[in-house]
């Protein structure tokens, strides 16, 4: 939660450059920090640590694993680029791996303390619920704080931002014990690789932990209800995806439910059936990771003291501005729902914050918030699919290139992937950039603004892109696109 109180206002603009050297992540630091430089007084209550999900159980913990598990799939392919391996095999150190991912957390949890600090937030450890008018205030949006001492303290903020974040969806009827049934929390917290695994969930979540235990050799079997994994993803990219995971071994049960109620542990592993098309398959495994979604954290908050409403378990927002039914309160990031990332949340910040200080700016569409999975090789998606452009009445033209036209790819080694842009027939605008392949969730960033400055294809296309670089891709598409490919 982030919640800032009466200030002197400030000129946002005169803290740009100071802005450019702090990265910040998720919704309620981000606010607080950007309400600060404007000049106000804020304060955040934070139950658990700063950072939040992307920063403790997200973003750079799954990261930092699947970076590890990358490098050992490179070294493992050292020869075919002229390096040996002295005595033979490498192996992993899982105590290490996991030392480098807390390592990494632990620095950028300081870095965000020291934030806090420099931009003189006060940060207020413990529970917060919000409370109606009371002799505090003629209006709700008090805060009453439970400290983690057990003591109680209340603040009266001027306006209060909500930005509690999510948590793992359960499927029910499963026994969670977070070590053999886990969540992708619990995942994080655990000390061994199992030798086997179940992925309930073939999204994002369940596709970047297959990708990563696969690489360091764990079997994965992928159990996912839709027809194909990664459902929300242009059809071309999931394809290509699966062709990656399954030629390391990765077993994709798809159009596949999972029978809850039939999971059993025994012998150290877990059994369970799946109604596949198939008929019923019985899988067993060391472990099982269930990433079916996740859920706002909207319960607790004290809602029914206010105005404030949540419909599905997220909170209810006026899409534009952010606020809640009480106007002085508003709700960003992952409890709100809709596109559930970091920088969605830092979006949301930007605009719930600059709405409240009275320099309203413009909320992007989700669809033009860029959609990133690590998985090796990487997928990044901006705008709309293919499919999804055709149900909302486009007419599309598509280019679609593979990534072992450029020289860059065959140098790094790594040929798999395609650029593919989805455009207008009728107006030429460029409707969605899919990239599937080393480095697309840097590369996706050019399509990310293309689409912000409106840009069309044969701009891009006319772009000069350095040679040789993994950006030609986008280059040659968008060429190939007005029937001008250059390979
Ligand atoms: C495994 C995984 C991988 C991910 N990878 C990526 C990625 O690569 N890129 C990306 O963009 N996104 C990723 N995400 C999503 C990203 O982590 C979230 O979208 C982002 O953290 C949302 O930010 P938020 O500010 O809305 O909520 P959070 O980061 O969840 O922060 C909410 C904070 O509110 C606190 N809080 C909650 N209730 C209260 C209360 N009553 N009182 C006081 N404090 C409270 C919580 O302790 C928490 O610190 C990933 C998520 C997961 C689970």
């Amino acid at each position: 939660m982030g919640q800032e109180n009466d200030g002197s206002g400030g000129d946002l603009h005169a803290n740009r450059s100071r802005r450019r050297h702090t990265r910040r992540r998720t919704g309620g630091y981000t606010a607080a920090v950007r309400a600060a430089q404007a000049g106000k007084t804020v304060a955040i209550i934070e139950r658990d640590k700063l950072g939040g999900t992307c920063l403790h159980r997200g973003c750079i913990p799954t990261k930092s694993l699947l970076r590890s598990a990358e490098v050992f799939a490179t070294v493992k392919e050292a020869s075919s680029y002229g390096i040996t391996v002295p005595e033979g095999v490498p192996g992993v150190d899982w105590s290490a791996v996991l030392g480098r991912k807390s390592g990494i957390v632990e620095q950028l949890h300081r870095g965000v303390q020291a934030l806090m600090k420099q931009n003189k937030i006060q940060v207020v450890y413990g529970n917060g619920r919000v409370t109606g008018p009371s002799i505090f205030s003629p209006r709700s949006g008090a805060i009453a704080i439970e400290l983690q001492d057990g003591e109680q303290e209340t603040v009266v903020p001027k306006n209060l931002i909500i930005a509690t974040g999510s948590r793992p969806r359960k499927l029910e009827g499963l026994p969670y014990d977070g070590e053999t049934i886990a969540t992708s929390d619990d995942a994080l917290e655990w000390t061994t690789r199992p030798a086997s695994i179940v992925i309930v969930g073939g999204g994002v979540i369940g596709v970047e932990w297959a990708s990563m235990l696969s690489d360091f050799g764990t079997e994965v079997t992928v159990v996912e209800t839709a027809d194909r994994i990664l459902p929300g993803e242009d059809k071309d990219v999931s394809a290509e995806i699966a062709k990656a995971l399954k030629k390391r071994g990765v077993k994709l049960l798809t159009g596949a439910k999972l029978q809850a109620s039939s999971c059993r542990t025994a012998d150290g592993g877990i059994a369970v059936d799946v109604e596949a098309s198939s008929g019923i398959e019985t899988l067993t495994a060391e472990r099982m990771l269930v990433s079916v979604g996740r859920q706002g954290n909207v319960e607790g908050l004290g809602f029914e003291n206010t105005d404030i409403k949540s419909a599905n378990g997220f909170v209810t927002v006026n899409t534009a501005t952010l606020q809640t039914n009480e106007k002085h309160i508003y709700a960003i990031g992952d409890c709100i729902g809709g596109v559930q990332l970091a920088h969605a949340a830092m979006h949301e910040a930007f605009v719930a914050v600059d709405h409240l200080l009275g320099k309203p700016s413009p909320r992007s569409a989700d669809r033009d918030i860029p959609r990133c999975i690590y998985s090796r090789p990487e997928a990044a998606s901006v705008g709309w699919t293919e499919d999804g452009a055709k149900a909302e009445g486009f007419q599309v033209k598509t280019a679609k290139i593979p990534l072992r036209i450029l020289g860059k790819a065959l140098v790094h080694g790594e040929t798999d992937g395609f650029a593919k842009v989805v455009a207008d027939t009728a107006t030429g605008d460029l409707l969605g950039v899919h990239l599937v392949g080393v480095h697309a969730t840097e590369l996706i960033a050019e399509a990310t603004l293309a689409k912000l400055l409106d840009a069309v294809p044969w701009e891009i296309g006319r772009t000069i892109h350095p040679h040789p670089s993994l950006s030609e891709i986008m280059q040659e598409t968008m060429l190939s696109l007005e029937g001008l490919a250059g390979h």
